[in-house]
C-alpha cells in the first residue's frame, strides 16, 4: 500500500499480524502510533518503552509497551541503520508557525486525528509521543539533541508484529523546513504492507 507524501493513515492489526513499513525513497521519517483496538486511551508509550529497555532507543527484538506497561508491538526486523526517534513530538501547526509559515502546513499532529476520524476510530484527546521511524536524533554526552538527516536508504524497512489487536497510525512527515526528512527537505511517500501470522 502507498502512503502518499505528507499524509497519514490507519492500519488495523490483529494479534500476530505483521506490518512492514518501507522507506521507498530513503530518508523519510514516518511518525508511528499504536492504540489499543478496545481502548484508545491505552497507547504505545515512549517513556514506558525507554524504561522497559533501559535506553532511549529501540532495537530488533524489543517490545514496544503501552502506558500500562503492556507489550503492544515488537520490532522483529530492521534493515535500516537503526535510528528510530522516540523523543521528538509530532510536527504541528504551532511548530510551522515558529518556522515562519503563515498559512496552513500539513503536519503529523493533524494527520493523526484525521486518519483516525476517517477510519471511524475514537481518538485520544491528545497526540501521544510517536515512534518516529527512521528519524535520526543523536543524543550527545551532555544531553544535547539535534535533528539530523536520516541515514535510511531507499528500500530500507522495519517489520513490527502486533502482540494484541491494535490500530496503528502512520504519518509520512511533511516537514520541509528542517532536515528531518533529509537535506533536500523534500518529503516523500512510503509503502506499507500487512501480513498475517506466520505459520
Ligand atoms: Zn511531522
Amino acid at each position: 500500500m502507498e502512503l502518499a507524501a505528507r499524509t497519514g493513515t490507519t492500519v488495523e492489526l490483529a494479534a500476530g499480524d505483521e506490518l512492514v513499513v518501507r522507506n521507498t525513497h530513503g530518508g523519510q521519517v514516518v511518525d508511528t502510533w499504536a492504540l489499543s483496538a478496545e481502548n484508545p486511551m491505552r497507547v504505545l508509550s515512549a517513556p514506558h518503552t525507554w524504561m522497559r529497555h533501559g535506553r532511549l532507543a529501540i532495537r530488533v527484538g524489543d517490545n514496544l509497551v503501552d502506558n500500562t506497561r503492556r507489550p503492544m508491538l515488537s520490532m522483529i526486523e530492521d534493515s535500516s541503520p537503526g535510528d528510530h526517534d522516540m523523543l521528538i513530538p509530532s510536527c504541528d501547526l504551532a511548530r510551522y508557525r515558529q518556522l515562519g509559515v503563515e498559512g496552513y502546513h500539513d503536519n503529523c499532529h493533524d494527520n493523526f486525528f484525521e486518519a483516525l476520524a476517517a477510519a471511524g476510530f475514537e481518538a485520544p484527546q491528545f497526540v501521544p509521543q510517536p515512534l518516529n521511524l527512521f528519524m535520526r536524533v543523536p543524543i550527545a554526552a551532555d544531553g544535547a539533541i539535534s535533528i539530523d538527516s536520516p541515514l535510511a536508504l531507499p528500500g530500507d524497512h522495519v517489520r513490527l508484529v502486533a502482540l494484541e489487536d491494535v490500530v496503528v497510525v502512520l504519518s509520512a512527515c511533511p516537514q520541509d523546513l528542517a532536515p528531518t526528512n533529509g537535506v533536500g527537505r523534500t518529503p516523500t511517500g512510503v509503502t506499507y504492507e500487512v501480513t498475517g501470522p506466520r505459520a
